[in-house]
């Protein structure tokens, strides 16, 4: 790494100018995976972790359907191997965050809280956040009935009532996937009619495990070690009630964390940078790997795969213009 001394850190000391063949921005499955195979390429990735290390999956208790795992892991757990693999052929992971990018030239311009990257090459895993209700009992219960995606833990609800949040295509998506596992599906939202389209919503109006709360809003979610109950809010009269549930399923929108980026690299309608199969954005030597540009699969598998994919193609760019 070529060290040289620049603007000034968060302690008010030069930030340190570091310069390596390929800087991963994110610490999830699509970063750790990434970091993983570039470092197996002897390429010394940098990964900087921002505020998650081990991204959103390390939210969640068990994980069962990663691959290799036949009695599931932890969420934590994963996220730990993940980094101990990648850390074990020589990937360096950074306790720090990407505030601003210049990608005009390379090597690209990756200014972080504690130092400036000149990255020959890019690989960005910053991933996405699913937006929260922001109520009490939401954060505790996470992985504990809790729940932000209907693939991942649609299984733990066999024979359960459930509560689905939102009115958008991906909730009702989600619960008519639900419904292969519930035995009851109460769909909460705030208006008195759906904003998803309208094939969906006969789907889930003619479906007898669904049923709909109108004009209605969860205000807190009720548990010990897991989630038991409710409390519904009637937007229109105020009047709040307690519902027993055993899950609540939060399906109002991701937001990708791909903000830095803006006016630099291609995004679509929805803020999801824009990717073909190679992982390639519209600047050479920028990667996209998982859900920054990936509003579809949102897995971990899915993820850790684009990450792969995306550092095989750093390498090739790099071998290409002989820096590899
Ligand atoms: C509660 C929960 C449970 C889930 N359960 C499952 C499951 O059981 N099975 C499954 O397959 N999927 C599950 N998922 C989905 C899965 O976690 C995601 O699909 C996967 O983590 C996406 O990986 P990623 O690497 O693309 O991004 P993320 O996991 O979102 O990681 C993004 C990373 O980027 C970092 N970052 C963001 N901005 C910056 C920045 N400016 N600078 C530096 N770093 C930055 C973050 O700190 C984080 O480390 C679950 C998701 C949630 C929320």
């Amino acid at each position: 790494m070529d060290l040289k001394f620049n603007e000034m850190s968060m302690s008010n000391q030069p930030k340190e100018e570091k310069h390596v063949k390929v800087l991963i921005i994110g610490s999830g499955p699509a970063g750790f995976s990434a970091a993983l195979y570039a470092a197996r390429g002897n390429l010394d990735p940098v990964v900087l972790t921002g505020n998650e290390l081990g991204g959103q999956v390390s939210l969640t208790y068990t994980v069962e359907n990663y691959p290799g795992f036949p009695e599931g892991v932890g969420g934590q757990e994963l996220g730990e191997l993940f980094q101990k693999q990648a850390e074990k052929f020589g990937a360096i992971v950074e306790f720090d965050t990407a505030i601003s990018v210049d990608l005009s030239q390379r090597p690209f311009t990756i200014t972080t809280e504690n130092a400036i990257y000149k990255a020959e090459t890019l690989i960005v895993a910053t991933g996405a956040t699913p937006f929260h209700l922001d109520v009490p009992g939401e954060v505790n219960l996470t992985g504990k009935g809790v729940s932000y995606c209907a693939t991942c833990d649609g299984w733990f609800f066999k024979e359960k009532d459930v509560i689905v949040v939102g009115g958008g295509d991906s909730a009702l998506e989600e619960s008519l996937f639900l419904t292969r596992y519930v035995k009851s599906i109460t769909i909460v939202h705030r208006r008195d009619e759906l904003r998803a389209g309208a094939i969906l919503q006969k789907r889930a109006k003619a479906e007898p495990k669904i049923k709909f709360a109108w004009n209605t809003v969860i205000t807190e979610v009720l548990g010990n070690d897991k989630v038991e109950a409710v409390l519904l809010k009637d937007v229109v009269t105020g009047n709040i009630r307690k519902e027993k549930t055993d899950g609540v399923f939060i399906f109002i929108g991701h937001q990708p964390n791909t903000q830095i980026f803006l006016g630099q690299l291609e995004l679509d309608d929805h803020s999801y940078l824009k990717t073909n199969a190679l992982m390639q954005t519209n600047i050479p030597g920028v990667f996209v790997a998982g859900e920054a540009g990936d509003s579809n699969y949102r897995q971990v598998v899915t993820s850790a795969g684009m990450g792969a994919a995306a550092a095989m193609q750093a390498i090739r760019f790099l071998e290409a213009q002989n820096e590899g």
